[in-house]
C-alpha cells in the first residue's frame, strides 16, 4: 500500500519500483484565522499528504473539519486574516508562498483545474456556455481566432460530456447535473494537472453523483486534451459513497488534522479503518450500522487537549486527553487494528 506521506524511497533492483513523484506534495499546511481580541482559530493543522499521477485521492470529514478551508489555501483564496504554515508543492511551486500575480496567472486554471461546489454560482449566469468556455479557451490557451475558439470550446464541453446542443443556453436553463459538466468542462480547459474538485456532489441526486463522480474519475484515468497521462483529482468531499466509487486513497479530517490516510480498498472493506473516528463514519453510513457518531465535533477556536475527538470516543483514556495523538497514517494512540475487525 501507498502510504502518500513522505518523499518515499525511489526504488532499488530488487526493491518494489520507484513511485513517481507526486503532482501535489503537501507538507505540515496549516492554516490560523486571526480573529477579533487575539482569537485564533485553528482550522487546519499539519496536514501531510501527496496525490499521485493517475490517482484519485479523497479528503473526506464532516462539514466544517476544515477541508474546504485546505482547498482554498491551495488556491490562494484564503481571507487576509488567515495565515498558512507548511508546504504546498504543485509544479515545483510551492503554492502557500506563491503571490497572488503567479496565483492567478498560473495556478488557477493552468496548474489547478477546480470543480466548485457550486457549478450554477460559478457560471456566470447572463452568458452563454458557449460564451464562457471560449472566454476561458482564450484565456488559458493559445488559440486565436474567432472559429477557432468556437472549435475549441466545443471540443471542451465534449471532454465533459457536455452536449453541443446547449452550448447556447444560459446556466439557468440547464439541470444541476449539466451546470457540473459545463463546470468540469471550464476545469479541463487549461489541461491542469490537479483537478481539484471542492464538494463536486452536493445538492445532486444519487444517480447524478455516481455519473458526476465517473465523470471526475474518466478524466484522470483517460485525461484526453494534450495533457497525457499523469493527471491527479483531490476530492474534497462529505459523500462516503462517491468517495469510494473512485477513490484510490482517503485522507479523513477531524477538527482540522487528517487522523487517517489509508488505501481506499482496505479502508472501504476489510480491513477497514483503523481511526475510531473514521470507523464512525462509515457505522453511520445507512447501508452500514446507520448509527450516528455520538456528540458534536469541538469548535475549532477551542480545541482541547490532547486528542480532539476524545470527548466523543469510546477508546478514549487518560493518555487521549492528556497527550496529542502521534502523526503518521493513523493519528490514534489506540487505533483498531485488523483483529478488532475480525472479532
Ligand atoms: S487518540 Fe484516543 S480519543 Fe483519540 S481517537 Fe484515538 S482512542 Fe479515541
Amino acid at each position: 500500500m501507498s502510504t502518500g506521506i513522505g518523499p518515499g524511497p525511489a526504488g532499488t533492483a530488487t526493491g518494489p519500483a520507484p513511485r513517481p513523484a507526486p503532482v501535489l506534495s503537501v507538507r505540515d499546511l496549516s492554516v490560523r484565522f486571526l480573529m477579533p481580541a487575539g482569537r485564533r482559530v485553528a482550522a487546519v493543522t499539519g496536514a501531510r499528504f501527496d496525490v499521485l499521477p493517475g490517482e484519485c485521492l479523497a479528503l473526506i470529514g464532516e462539514s466544517g473539519c476544515g477541508k474546504s478551508v485546505l482547498a482554498s489555501a491551495l488556491l490562494g483564496l484564503l481571507p487576509g486574516n488567515a495565515q498558512t504554515a507548511g508546504s504546498a508543492f504543485l509544479g515545483g511551486l510551492d503554492l502557500l508562498t506563491a503571490g497572488e500575480r503567479t496565483l492567478a496567472r498560473t495556478v488557477r486554471g493552468r496548474l489547478i483545474g477546480l470543480v466548485p461546489q457550486s457549478p450554477a454560482a460559478h457560471l456566470t449566469p447572463v452568458r452563454t456556455v458557449r460564451s464562457q468556455l471560449e472566454e476561458t479557451v482564450a484565456a488559458l490557451t493559445a488559440t486565436r481566432g474567432r472559429a477557432a475558439l468556437r472549435t475549441a470550446a466545443e471540443a471542451a464541453a465534449e471532454r465533459a460530456a457536455f452536449p453541443a446542443t446547449h452550448l447556447d443556453r444560459y446556466p439557468h436553463e440547464l439541470s444541476g447535473g449539466l451546470a457540473q459538466r459545463a463546470a468540469t468542462a471550464l476545469a479541463l480547459v487549461g489541461d491542469a494537472p490537479l483537478l481539484l474538485a471542492d464538494e463536486p456532489t452536493t445538492g445532486l441526486d444519487r444517480d447524478l453523483v455516481d455519473r458526476t463522480v465517473d465523470e471526475l474519475r474518466r478524466h484522470v484515468d483517460d485525461p484526453g486534451g494534450t495533457e497525457g497521462a499523469g493527471r491527479a483529482l483531490l476530492m474534497i468531499t462529505h459523500d462516503l459513497a462517491a468517495a469510494e466509487r473512485i477513490a484510490d486513497r482517503v485522507a479523513v479530517m477531524y477538527a482540522g488534522r487528517i487522523v487517517e490516510l489509508a488505501d481506499a480498498t482496505a479502508f472501504f472493506g476489510t480491513p477497514g479503518p483503523r481511526h475510531p473516528y473514521s470507523r464512525g463514519l462509515l457505522e453511520a453510513l445507512p447501508d452500514r450500522a446507520f448509527r450516528p457518531v455520538p456528540g458534536m465535533p469541538p469548535e475549532l477556536g477551542d480545541l482541547p487537549d490532547g486528542c480532539a475527538f476524545a470527548p466523543r470516543c469510546a477508546r478514549a483514556t487518560d493518555l487521549c486527553t492528556g497527550q496529542a495523538p502521534p502523526s503518521g497514517e493513523v493519528a490514534c494512540h489506540h487505533p483498531h487494528v485488523p483483529e478488532d475487525v475480525r472479532a
